[in-house]
């Protein structure tokens, strides 16, 4: 009994020396990240740095633009593919910032600078979940570790330019801020560029058509116009206009005014009715910008849903949008961090967040195996993405 005893005792001291290497690589990677400018687009030598990590781990990874992927080292063709993506982009800072954004900063807990908590900590979290289960030659599954680019400006060297080459996902999980809770599902979103016409004309005189008049009343119905939807659910669409610009001079009636309206939809409708439903109730041209992101959603019978239950994690729906929209496969978004803390002056991530982020993600795998442990591939042909 004395033998069992140490030897569990041993496994335990080394599974926590483990775990604590895991998490201070993380930070002091999180450190290095920070110092880094990443906005969108100009990734190169944060992805630099995120590839040097992995190959001085020992993984081998490939890359295109500033996209960087790698696979669990026993790879089995025979097993799932779990993808495990988060993004190396930051926004700009915002005038409002006290603290260099690009200095990391440990004060009382928290690791400030920016992108530290979007996604800076999900993502650290997940290169550790990763590295823990790197050298396993028992997983019912294969992990895929994917950091990518171009989250915040859905640009198209971002994750969306890599789908085709990576081996077949069968589920991803997305690191961003949710304070590792649960997003089962994500609304969509779309960009609409709106011209009310009028004709130009001197002020002072009964000349012209002022398309600023005409535009409130357009931008009117926006504000108020409600999409039918039954008792009780959410609104299915939020629209909300966020520019305008019109006028040359002050005695010019103006002959044209341009406005933006930003709106994020759910599945109760596709952004052709959500258009068709605008351009039947308003008089300007609307033009739509490429980058439409369709809401997503997992099933709450899917495996990774369920072991995320039973390890005690809540479920919600998320009014944020990330690169789950571009996935065909059924995600979930997950990540140590507070949405609300995303693309504030001083973002800061608590360390205690980045070491439970890596125990949780860690506990939600393990806790898929029993899942996948007999037949994995048709364990999860129950659960088809649910797009449209
Ligand atoms: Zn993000």
């Amino acid at each position: 009994m004395k033998a069992v005893k140490a030897i569990k005792q041993n496994i335990e001291q080394q599974n926590f020396i483990k775990m604590k290497q895991l998490y201070e690589q993380a930070v002091s990677l999180l450190e290095k990240l920070i110092s880094i400018r990443s906005f969108s687009g100009e990734e190169r030598v944060a992805a630099d740095a995120v590839e040097k990590f992995l190959n001085e781990r020992s993984v081998s990874t490939i890359r295109k633009f500033n996209n960087i992927w790698c696979y669990n080292k026993y790879f089995d063709q025979e097993k799932p593919v779990i993808m495990l993506n988060s993004h190396l982009d930051t926004v700009k800072p915002n005038s409002q910032y006290v603290n260099d954004p690009f200095e990391p900063l440990i004060k009382e807990g928290k690791l400030y600078g920016l992108g530290s908590n979007d996604a800076g900590g999900p993502l650290v979290s997940l290169i550790s979940t990763f590295l823990y289960f790197y050298e396993r030659k028992d997983l019912p599954f294969n992990l895929c570790l994917a950091t990518t680019a171009e989250e915040e400006n859905s640009g198209q060297k971002g994750i969306r330019c890599i789908l085709d080459d990576l081996m077949p996902i069968s589920f991803a999980i997305v690191g961003e801020p949710t304070n590792m809770q649960l997003a089962i599902a994500e609304k969509g979103s779309m960009v609409l560029d709106c011209i009310s016409t009028g004709r130009s004309g001197h002020a002072a005189r009964e000349e012209g058509d002022n398309a600023i008049y005409k535009a409130i009343k357009d931008i009117a119905w926006f504000s108020t116009f409600d999409f039918p939807i039954e008792s009780n659910m959410p609104n299915p669409v939020k629209m909300t206009v966020t520019q305008i610009n019109a006028g040359l001079q002050h005695n010019i009636v103006p002959g044209e005014c341009h406005f933006t309206v930003d709106i994020r939809f759910d599945h109760s409708y596709t952004a052709r009715e959500i258009l068709n439903t605008i351009k039947n109730h308003t008089f300007c041209d609307t033009t739509l910008r490429p980058n439409v992101l369709t809401p997503s959603s997992i099933d709450i019978l899917h495996p990774l849903v369920k072991a995320g239950i039973a390890i005690g994690r809540q479920t919600y729906i998320s009014p944020t949008s990330s690169d789950q929209g571009w996935l065909e496969m059924p995600s979930v978004k997950m990540g140590p961090g507070d949405s609300a803390r995303s693309h504030t002056a001083d973002e800061y991530i608590y360390l205690s967040e980045i070491s439970d982020g890596i125990t949780i993600y860690i506990d939600l795998l393990e806790s898929i195996f029993p899942y996948l442990s007999n037949n994995p591939k048709s364990a999860l042909q129950l659960d088809e993405p649910q797009h449209n």
